[in-house]
């Protein structure tokens, strides 16, 4: 299946997955806000239940008491100052009333003492709508309330709210000497929201871990994929390059072969000698090719072997540039090199395998006329090596990969010069294998330089 078939079908599944999760959180919530409504309802009922057993010694009483005071004494005022009563002292008289029921009321201990026994949340507030309140009279009755008004329990916090949300307890129709009343009373649990979710708090972190485990075994999933994707594209790619370049030098000893079965030419001397060579100089590129593969074959299994000897780096430095001058005569070379030896232990054979590669590949991914820098740059303890060329150069995005095993840069749209991928690989191992640092700075269309840096 292509990878992003199957990047998108999980993707798809992680949403799903997501989905339902969220999904289940809320169903969760829904059936515990009923269970929670439906317990409470109950030890309410229960609680209600012993108030109306218990009274006339308990606190319904009282507040009623209290309110058969009041209206005794407004009936008073009332009548004296007028018959038809003013808004404003009805307003009072209202606020009064409140305060009583409020600071009377019995629902919320009750309910909160049975709450308590039952080891349940006792945080609640008791509410009440009024809907008619008479003082009465001994001619005429004086009607203090007639609309529907709510308020909560709590005297300093009176919230006037039409859309409780509690539980109705019990409506009361009451009448005493003085007044009658009809009211209802809610409840309303102020922590309801904290209680449940106290309740669920295993299940969400159990979804969460769920869903924090399943997102990673899903980004490493994909990230994995990406790699292999990645590593089987190179592989290939690999194989496509190392076909053309054994291919290359096969046919030219095959077509000097051919050359020297022609009658003409066995007959001259100078051409089987310039065809020998041809095969010979192909045979050794072959064997070169081969060599390579087979190196990197063992470096899968063992770290590169090193045969440390203490060499002079300035020397064999001048010596490399010298052979390289030799074969590249076009290629215009600058050098800053000190003259005083530096000394470092260092395997000269697979140092100049690195040398050669990084001259080489200058020579391969040259932009017309090629100009190179030579710096080295000499410490007490270390020394570092600039190899600055003037050629197509690396842009940012390839600079990161350009280390890694079988990776180029994507020939089409830069160059068409063919390899394996492994050379700067080859170069770092190499480096790296003598404790050394090997870095790069490239511009595209301006150049690269390559930083060795070698300790003593
Ligand atoms: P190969 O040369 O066989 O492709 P290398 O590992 O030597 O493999 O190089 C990897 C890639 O780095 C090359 O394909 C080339 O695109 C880029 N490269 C290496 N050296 C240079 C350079 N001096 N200038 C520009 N590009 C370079």
């Amino acid at each position: 299946m292509k990878p992003h078939i199957i990047v998108s079908a999980s993707l798809f599944a992680l949403i799903v997955f997501l989905s339902i999760q969220f999904y289940t959180i809320i169903n969760v919530y829904q059936v515990r806000s009923h269970d929670f409504d439906t317990r409470y309802n109950q030890v309410i009922r229960e609680a209600m239940d012993e108030l109306n057993d218990y009274s006339p010694e308990l606190g319904l009483d009282s507040m009623y008491w209290y309110m058969d005071k009041i209206s005794f004494y407004f009936k008073g005022i009332g009548y004296i100052n007028d018959p038809k009563l003013s808004d404003s002292l009805k307003a009072t008289f209202y606020d009064n009333v409140m305060s009583i029921m409020t600071v009377t009321e019995p629902f919320s201990n009750r309910i909160s003492y049975k709450l308590n026994q039952q080891n349940m949340d006792p945080n609640l507030r008791a509410g009440f709508i009024i809907h008619d309140y008479t003082v009465i009279n001994d001619f005429d009755d004086f009607p203090i309330v007639r609309n529907d008004t709510l308020i909560l329990g709590d005297v300093n916090s009176r919230v006037l709210n039409q859309n409780l949300q509690g539980v109705l307890l019990d409506n009361f129709r009451v009448e005493r000497s003085f007044f009658s009343v009809n009211f209802d009373v809610y409840v309303d649990f102020t922590r309801k929201r904290q209680v449940i979710y106290s309740e669920m708090i295993g299940v969400l972190v159990l979804i969460t871990v769920s869903i924090l485990i399943i997102s990673l075994v899903f980004y490493f999933t994909l990230r994995n994929l990406m790699k292999q994707k990645k590593i089987s594209d190179l592989k290939s790619d690999f194989i496509n390059n190392m076909t053309h370049e054994l291919k290359t030098p096969l046919s030219t000893i095959s077509l000097a072969n051919q050359g020297l079965s022609n009658e003409d030419i066995v007959k001259n001397p100078l051409k089987i000698k310039e065809y020998s060579n041809i095969i010979s100089r192909q045979n050794k590129h072959l064997t070169q090719i081969i060599d390579q593969i087979l190196d990197i074959s063992m470096w899968e299994k063992q770290k590169i072997n090193l045969v440390l000897k203490q060499i002079d780096f300035v020397h064999f430095l001048n010596e490399k540039i010298d052979s390289f001058k030799l074969v590249h005569e076009e290629v215009q070379i600058k050098t800053f090199i000190p003259r005083s030896a530096f000394f470092i232990y260092a395997d000269a054979f697979q140092l100049s395998i690195a040398l050669n590669n990084l001259l080489d590949n200058a020579v391969k991914y040259k932009r017309g006329e090629l100009n190179l820098i030579i710096d080295l740059i000499v410490n007490p303890d270390e020394m570092i090596l600039k190899i600055k060329d003037n050629g197509i150069g690396i842009n940012p995005n390839d600079q990161k990969h350009i280390f890694e095993k079988f990776y180029r840069v994507n020939t089409s749209s830069v160059h068409n010069t063919k390899g394996l991928g492994l050379g700067l690989f080859y170069v770092k191992s190499i480096i790296e294998a003598h404790g050394g640092e090997l870095w790069l700075e490239s511009e595209l269309n301006i150049g690269t330089t390559f930083f060795i840096k070698l300790k003593k």
